[in-house]
Parts: C-alpha cells; sequence; structure tokens
C-alpha cells in the first residue's frame, strides 16, 4: 500500500477509483481466507447410528461399538437405524446422512425365489407338515388365523445334523408360498462385517419387509445367538449386539406380517434360550438323520433322473446306516462317476457298491464333504 493511500484513507479522502477496487477484492480475498481458516478450526462431525429415540435424546452407537445416550438437534427427525453425524463435543446429533444404507444389503445375502418343491425332499414327511402348517399356512391364509383367533409363531429353528435337509425345507416353503428367500449365515455376519452385523441385520430385515411375502433364512444361527457368559473381548460383544438386534428386529414384526424367519442350526445345545422364546423362534424342528425308509425315499429322489440299470434301492437304503441326505446325494453322483470312468452310459448295482467303497474310505472323506 502506498503512502497516499494511507494518507487519503485515514483523512477521509475517497480513493481512486481503481484504489477502490483493489480494496473490495483484498477485502473478498481476505474473507474467503478467513472462512478457509475456520474449516480448518472446526473439529469433525462424527458419523454414528441412531439405535433408540427417546424424545429429544436418541441413544446412538460409533463405529468403534460405544454407545451413547444423547441431545437431538431441533427439527431433526430421527427414527432408529438412520445414519447421523453428531458434534465432537458433545454428540449433539446435528446431521442426517443423506442415505440411511451405509452398505447395499443386497450384495451381501442370497436373495433368490427358490424353485425347490416339496417332492425332491426325502424321509422327513413330519417335519415337511410342521413346516407347512407353521410357515406355509399363515402365509398363504392369515385369514384363517384371524377367524379361529391365534397367532401363528413369527419364525421356526430347524436343528439337526448337518446335511440333513433343513435348508431344503426352508427353500421350499418359500417356493410353496411364491416368497422371496433372503439366506444369511450367522458365522459371516460377525466374521465378514465386523462392526456392522447389528446394522446389517436391521437392514436385512427392511429388504425382507420391501420383498414380502419373504423368508430370513438364518443358517448356523448359534454363531450369533449362542449363550455367552464372558463378553470380554469386543468381538464379544459384536456378536452380542448383532444378536440383540436380531431379536429386536424378530419382536417388531406381527405374527401374520409377511415376514417369518427360519433359522437353522446343528447346535442347539449352546443356543441362547432368547431367541427361542415365546413370539420369536418358539417352534423347534429337529431335523434328524433319515432312518432306512427315509434314505430309500431320498436315492429314489437322486437317481431320479440318472439312466440307470437293476438297482435294488432297498438294499442300498440298508447298507447306509448313518448317512445324511447329503451323503445320499454324493454317493448317487459318485456310482455315476463310477459308470462314467468305465465308459457305461447305464449305472449298475455294481456300481452304487464301488461308490460305497469310495465314498467309506477316509481319503474320499474330503470328496463326501466337497459334495455334501
Ligand atoms: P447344513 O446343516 O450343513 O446347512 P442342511 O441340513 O441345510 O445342512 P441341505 O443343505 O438342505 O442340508 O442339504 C444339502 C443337500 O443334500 C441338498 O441339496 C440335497 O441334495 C441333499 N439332501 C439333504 N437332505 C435331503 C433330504 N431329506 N431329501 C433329499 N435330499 C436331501
Amino acid at each position: 500500500m502506498t503512502q497516499e493511500r494511507i494518507a487519503g484513507v485515514s483523512y477521509g479522502y475517497s480513493p481512486a477509483p481503481e484504489h477502490s477496487e483493489e480494496n473490495r477484492f483484498l477485502k473478498e480475498n481476505v474473507e474467503t481466507l478467513k472462512r478457509e481458516l475456520e474449516k480448518f478450526r472446526r473439529a469433525p462431525l462424527i458419523a454414528a447410528d441412531v439405535r433408540e429415540v427417546h424424545g429429544d435424546k436418541a441413544l446412538i452407537r460409533l463405529a468403534n461399538g460405544n454407545e451413547f445416550l444423547v441431545e437431538i438437534a431441533a427439527g431433526l427427525q430421527l427414527k432408529p437405524g438412520e445414519s447421523v453425524l453428531a458434534e465432537q463435543k458433545n454428540l449433539t446429533l446435528v446431521k442426517k446422512l443423506g442415505s440411511t444404507k451405509r452398505f447395499d444389503v443386497e450384495r451381501f445375502v442370497i436373495i433368490e425365489k427358490p424353485g425347490v418343491s416339496w417332492a425332491e425332499i426325502g424321509g422327513l414327511d413330519d417335519q415337511m407338515r410342521e413346516v407347512r402348517e407353521v410357515i406355509e399356512l399363515p402365509l398363504l391364509k392369515p385369514e384363517v388365523f384371524k377367524r379361529v383367533g391365534i397367532k401363528p409363531p413369527k419364525g421356526i429353528l430347524l436343528h439337526g445334523e448337518p446335511g440333513t435337509g433343513k435348508t431344503l425345507l426352508a427353500k421350499a416353503v418359500a417356493a410353496s408360498t411364491k416368497s422371496t428367500f433372503i439366506e444369511v449365515v450367522g458365522s459371516e455376519l460377525v466374521q465378514k462385517f465386523i462392526g456392522e452385523g447389528a446394522k446389517l441385520v436391521h437392514e436385512i430385515f427392511e429388504l425382507a419387509r420391501e420383498r414380502a411375502p419373504s423368508i430370513v433364512f438364518i443358517d448356523e444361527l448359534d454363531a450369533i445367538a449362542a449363550t455367552r457368559i464372558d463378553l470380554g473381548t469386543s468381538g464379544e460383544r459384536e456378536v452380542q449386539r448383532t444378536f440383540m438386534q436380531l431379536l429386536s428386529e424378530i419382536d417388531g414384526f406381527g405374527p401374520l406380517d409377511n415376514v417369518k424367519v427360519i433359522g437353522c442350526t446343528n447346535r442347539r445345545d449352546i443356543l441362547d434360550p432368547a431367541v427361542i422364546r415365546p413370539g420369536r423362534l418358539d417352534r423347534l424342528i429337529h431335523v434328524p438323520l433319515p432312518v432306512q425308509e427315509g434314505r430309500k425315499e431320498i436315492l429314489a429322489i437322486h437317481t431320479a433322473n440318472m439312466s440307470l440299470g437293476k438297482i435294488d434301492l432297498h438294499m442300498l437304503s440298508e447298507q447306509t446306516d448313518g448317512f445324511s441326505g447329503a451323503d445320499l446325494h454324493a454317493l448317487s453322483t459318485e456310482a455315476g462317476y463310477c459308470a462314467i470312468r468305465v465308459g457305461r452310459n447305464k449305472v449298475l448295482h455294481k456300481d452304487f457298491e464301488s461308490a460305497l467303497d469310495r465314498l467309506s474310505k477316509p481319503v474320499d472323506d474330503g470328496y463326501k464333504r466337497m459334495f455334501g
């Protein structure tokens, strides 16, 4: 700045036009820089998830899992499950994040309209009848329950040995009710989505409501719903949070809503009783290893489309004590391979005998598991 300008300003002279232009330009510059400086000074906002809303307060969860009861800024309407921004100092919630969905839930679960029919399931007549009564009937004919005045279960728990047809039962009832089948695996919920399990559970149920009628199938339920005494580690607390979210989602819909939950486990013994309490997955259906008649039925199902010579299914069903449905499926496939290996188009009884031999050898355990 020149001496004349200083003199001009301090003694009330109007600055020359080119000077006033320069002044304005400098003022604007200073303002912009001040604003920029302010940005650097301002503490960042913290992203959080709303768990519960109580009037003008909300219980929020931060990404590190800590939870706080905080104030909601005036005029902000929030719902549980939404993502928000909180001031750092006292965690007052100031802004709703544009999208409430942090991830695209459809990428993390299997969603399908299964084509499994009841005829594809062998040896489980009682279980099929029960699943149809508890899941199929309320979805297809809710008025029956309204008329009689009873509430059907919101969900069931299928438990039993691996490979016995639990998933098949769930898919068959989804098919017969034309429901969307949403499959999640309990262990994945807690291992793959660390810190996000509870949020994902919320969004899965949101999706289930959007796509209703729907069946939420939770495989390996024990991974999130096992009894836990020690909640010492953050991993255990995370599993617990995911589980609590699951319970609150199940509690959140009505028995005659078009959403049903089917839990599945091989470890019924370690399950937290909270999940099978009345009003939740309170119908327990045991899916056992098939008895001999059942094994015969299952073999008939899995050989129905094979080109067969003379096969004694009765004898095979006697020789396969302890086999699950999945093992019997693997046996039929292996018998087919035996025929292919010798260049034959028809599968004979002796192929099943060799397959039995192969599948009982320890070296083939991996194969059995692979195809089971
Ligand atoms: P896991 O507990 O390991 O999840 P699961 O009980 O859900 O096992 P499924 O996935 O239903 O078992 O069965 C695997 C495969 O085994 C099925 O796709 C089917 O080919 C065959 N299978 C199992 N049980 C039966 C059955 N009762 N009738 C016909 N096929 C069966």
